[in-house]
This record gives structure tokens, sequence and C-alpha cells, in this order.
């Protein structure tokens, strides 16, 4: 590990006042080869990280606040490099099924949305992020169909009792988003698939709305959820590759995660490297049932993966290989997934869940370090995204996305590594401010820019209508 740096960069940003000076933090930067260290740091009116460094501020540094943690723990808001924000209030369903079986029990339910229900949904999803401290997401939106051939009720239809609003699916989780506050990558559903011009109207109609977002410094970029999974051939892989580079989008598809019909799912592997999907602008996410020729021609291709060890473990996906995976030289990244099949979200327990799944699989404590999990949740997620010039570590010119976390309360005992003692002790019983650009989001459990009242009320109303949609859809089916 390298020592801390010696100096501070500028004080404050372009406008001149900085927004916060945080003092006695002992930072996990979590800049490749720093250690920690005793600093500060000081965000600058556009909420980036104006300067960064060892013991106090330089004399004379002003700013609108001055935050003095005491020595607790400051580390960046982790990245969750794969996500479904929408399916927030649908945790605990299919709790004992595999992945077709719980994705059965949440289209029963996803069938009889709303785009509206989905805003809610999503911002219900976002804001649980933010208090768990996850402040940026790559948000896999819900388009009125989940691949299982259920559609939801389209624009302009009208469920019994309301009118749908006329905003769209994937509008309404952008909005969302940006109302919650979360910074964000919108990645944009193929599915209800449709022919190609019908998908790409949407792409277009999408895109134009999320242009209005481009300098918003929330909004980081649009994706593509690639769908060759769950295809029938390689025209699909072909389409996704013609949209990629149409409109300059990264790809993010779910691919070998199921235990099911693995050799299916592995021979598809070759649709996406001959269509020439394969690049740097490419992330497989789950990527379990590899082989070696797979693991060697992702690596050549500078492709990445996305692991999600939680939502592995509760759906029992399996356990990427992630030692190989590393040792050919992939990037690799970690993900939350939704909060319907991690069911809790907490990325202190991802990692926990990540580390043990591979160190009791190579019965090996030393095959993956704490150090190593962490970046990948983090910098590394960040780097699969193409977004570590923004956030990820705690660095001069990025975001000042940042979390306090206080190993001492409730107390952990003294801290003899800082890293070690984060990632296997503490929990978010220990997180105790969320900040966004320098902003105070979340304090405890508390949210200190929204009224859970009425996110809660909004979901609560809207999930009964949906309980009471899905049984009269049961009670036809069994009459007929
Ligand atoms: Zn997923």
């Amino acid at each position: 590990m390298n020592q801390p740096p010696a100096t501070t960069a500028a004080l404050s940003g372009p406008d001149g006042q900085s927004r916060l000076i945080v003092r006695h933090a002992l930072l996990l930067t979590l800049k490749p080869g720093e250690a920690p260290y005793q600093g500060h740091l000081i965000v600058g009116a556009d909420g980036k990280i104006a300067a960064i460094g060892p013991g106090e501020p330089p004399a004379g540094a002003t700013a609108d606040r001055v935050l003095d943690v005491a020595g607790k723990l400051v580390a960046p808001g982790f990245v969750s490099a794969h996500s479904h924000l929408f399916q927030s209030p649908l945790r605990g369903l299919g709790a004992d099924c595999t992945l077709f079986g719980w994705l059965d029990a949440i289209n029963r339910l996803c069938a009889h949305t709303t785009p509206e229900d989905i805003y809610w949904f999503c911002l219900h999803g976002s804001l649980d992020f933010l208090r768990s401290g996850i402040t940026t997401a790559y948000d896999f939106t819900y388009s009125g169909d989940l691949g299982g051939g259920q559609r939801s009720i389209g624009i302009g239809e009208t469920t019994a009792g309301s009118t749908v609003n006329q905003e769209p699916y994937e509008e309404a989780q952008i909005r969302a988003k940006l109302d919650a506050g979360l910074r964000f990558i919108d990645s944009f559903s193929l599915v209800p698939l449709g022919t190609e011009e019908e998908i790409e109207r949407r792409i277009q109609r999408v895109l134009a709305y999320a242009s209005q977002f481009s300098t918003h410094p929330l909004f980081l970029k649009m994706a593509i959820s690639g769908w060759v999974q769950r295809a029938s051939g390689i025209e699909s892989a072909h389409r996704e590759v013609r949209f990629m580079r149409k409109y300059g989008l990264m790809n993010q598809a779910h691919f070998l995660e199921s235990p099911e019909r693995v050799p299916e799912q592995q021979a598809k592997f070759a649709w996406y490297r001959d269509a020439g999907a394969l690049g740097p602008d490419f992330i497989f996410g789950h990527f379990i049932h590899t082989t070696p020729q797979i693991i060697r021609e992702t690596a050549a291709s500078g492709a990445c993966m996305c692991w999600q060890p939680t939502s592995n473990g509760r759906l029992g996906s399996g356990t990427a290989d992630i030692p190989t995976l590393r040792q050919a030289g992939i990037r690799i990244g970690i993900g939350l997934d939704d909060q319907s099949c991690s069911d809790l979200s907490d990325p202190f327990q991802n990692l926990r869940m990540a580390l043990y799944s591979i160190r009791a699989k190579y019965q090996d404590a030393s095959i993956l370090s704490a150090a190593e999990v962490l970046h990948f949740h983090t910098l590394g997620a960040a780097t699969i995204l193409g977004i570590a010039d923004k956030v990820g570590s705690l660095e001069a010119g990025k975001f000042a996305d940042f979390l306090v976390v206080d190993p001492r309360h409730p107390d952990t005992g003294p801290v003899h590594d800082p890293l070690a003692t984060y990632v296997l002790a503490c929990g978010l019983r220990n997180l105790q401010q969320v900040y966004v650009a320098g902003e105070l989001v979340a304090e405890g459990s508390t949210l200190t820019r929204h009224d859970e009242s009425t996110v809660r009320r909004e979901v609560d109303t809207r999930m009964a209508r949906l309980q009471a949609a899905r049984a009269a859809g049961i009670l036809t089916a069994t009459l007929n």
C-alpha cells in the first residue's frame, strides 16, 4: 500500500465556496494502492470532491458546513452494477423457488401494474438503496413484460376504478430515480420483444426523453438489457449489437444464471460472440455456469462480468467461479440484484455473501481478500460500467458520494485493521450517514429528503390492488 497523499488539491469547486468540509475521518478512499488514513475531505459547490488528504483541512479552508466525524470511517457509497429497482415491494415471494419459479411469482403480480405503480415501486427501491448506502445503481427497467408472456396493462388503458397515467413505463422509472436522488445508469428492456421497428421506436422515444437529463449529475447514461438468455435465435444477438452500435449504448445481459438447461444456455454464448457483441461495453450478468472456452473468449474480448452473490444464493443459482474469472483477466463488479431476490438491500451482507461463498467453495480463506471484494462493490463496479471517473472511490474530481460508518456504535471493539473491520464486522447498524454530492440523504435508517409515509401508503395501496387483481385472475382461470 502507498502512503497517504502529502498534499491536497484545490480547496473549492468552480463556484468558489465549498459545500462541506469533513474533518477527523478515517478515510477508506479505495483509490487503488492507497491505505486507510486519518484525514479530511472538502466538497465543492458542484457536489464533487474538491480536495482530500491527511490531517486537518488547510488553514483558511471554509465551507457552508463542517462535519466532524470524530474518527469514524468514511468510505465511498456502494455501486450496485446490477439492479431491478421496481421489484423492491415484491420481497419474500417465491421464497423457496429457483429463478423461473420465483420469476413466475413476480410475474403474476407485475402483469397487473400500471406505469404509475412502477414509478412508486422504483422510487421505493431507489430510496431503500440510498438509505442502505448504495448511492449509484445500474437499473434494469421494466417495460410491461418480464419475458414470461404476461403483459401488463398498457398506456391509456384503465384498471378497475382508476385511469392509467399516460406516461410510459420507462420514463416513469427515470423520473423515480431522479426524484429519489439516486445516481444511475438506466438500462432499457428489450421485452416485450415485438418487431425490430417496434423496439426501435421505443428506444428512440426513451432516448428522446432521457436527453433532457443529459447534463443532470444523477443521470449517468443509458444502456440496453440483453435478452439472448431467453431468445430463440441468433438474430436476437445481432439486433442487440445493431442497437448498441447505432445508439452508442453499453449492454448488460443476464447470462448463465439458472442451473437449468445449462448446455442450451452455454450454446448461446456463440450467438453473442458471432454477432460481434463482446467487448469492453458488454457485461455478462451472473455468468455462473461458464466453460473454460467461454471464459477464455470473454477475457480475450475485454467483456466484463457482474456478480450477484446474495441473489445467486437465495435462488440456488450457483456460485460464479470468481477466482478463475479473475485469473483469466476478466474485470468483475458486484450488484445487489433486485430487492425481490436479494430481499434485503444490504451491501455489507452482499460483500460477505460474496467472500464467504468463494472461500467455502475453495476451502481457502486466502482465495479472495476483504479488500478485493470491497473493490468489486465500489470502484470495480464503476469500472465495468464505464463510470470510474465519476464514482467508486474518494478522489478529487469525483462525486462526493460517501458513507459515515461508526464501528464503535454499536461497538465492534477496537479497530485493528480498518478495512477488515469495515468488510467483516460492520453492517447497516453501523451506517450512520449517507451523503450524495455532499448532501445528507439518510441519517441512520431515516431518509432526510423524503416523506416515507407517502411512499409506503402509495406502495401498499397499489400492491393491495395488484393482489386483488391476481386473485380475480386465478378465480377466472379456475372457473374457465
Ligand atoms: Zn438481474
